[in-house]
């Protein structure tokens, strides 16, 4: 039976991108396959459990009343062994919250993917090379498969135009619907005024299909 190492288990309600407001089930592993400037997730520690474990873990919570099983991270791909045990068992609709680069491990379990939740790493933030061909490796994944998918693009005043026009790129030829999503420090908002309203507007003028919303989890202080 395979193990995986998870940082946290918690009921509590999405803040994020379109699904915001929702009661889910958020299962946080550890580890992740790239180092973002500005992470502030903590993933580093946790519990080994094997998949009857978890299993018998996420019973104890009230199942009935949540929406769905969001895996987080970390990136809950790098799990992908352990996921395509656990997901089928999972008894719940499944949102995947990625960075989108993990494109041989997504054809392993989407099968038992409902929702996905991509970033769009910026390279000034993710610096990990190539990432615009790994997220459109990503999404072609996706696609093959059917998945409901959009992208967050979390920004400051580092975002570069080539990262727009590659992220609209992206959007244009695979119909994603766009997040833009201030970056936070702590709980405020880490970008002026000005610079949201003109990112959103450079995106906008060319696809539309973006919308600006931020992490509400932090305005209510909930997890
Ligand atoms: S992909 Fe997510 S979890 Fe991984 S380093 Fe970047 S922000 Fe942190």
């Amino acid at each position: 039976m395979k193990t995986a190492q998870i940082n946290e288990i918690f009921d509590s309600i999405q803040g994020e991108g379109p699904y915001i407001g929702y009661r889910q089930l958020f299962i946080r592993f550890c580890g992740c396959n790239i180092n973002c400037a500005y992470c502030d997730t903590e993933f580093k520690t946790g519990t080994v459990y094997t998949t009857d474990e978890l299993v018998n873990k996420i019973n104890t919570y009230d199942l009935k009343a949540i929406h769905s099983i969001s895996l987080t991270g970390g990136e809950p791909l790098i799990h992908y062994e352990f996921l395509k045990e656990f997901l089928p068992r999972a008894g719940k609709k499944i949102y995947l919250e990625t960075n989108g680069t993990m494109s041989r491990a997504l054809e392993e379990t989407a099968e038992n993917i409902d929702i996905i939740s991509m970033d769009i790493k910026l390279d000034s933030a993710a610096k990990i090379g190539d990432i615009f061909l790994k997220h459109e490796n990503f999404i072609k994944t996706a696609r093959k498969y059917e998945k409901e998918l959009f992208a967050k693009i979390v920004f400051d005043e580092k975002i570069q135009d080539f990262e727009i026009n590659e992220s609209i790129r992206l959007a244009q030829n695979y119909e994603i619907p766009l997040i833009l999503q201030p970056r936070m420090d702590g709980n405020s908002i880490a970008v002026s005024t000005d610079f949201i309203e003109q990112t959103v507007k450079k995106f906008t003028a060319r696809y539309p299909d973006t919308r600006l919303i931020g992490q509400v989890h932090k305005f209510f202080n909930i997890r």
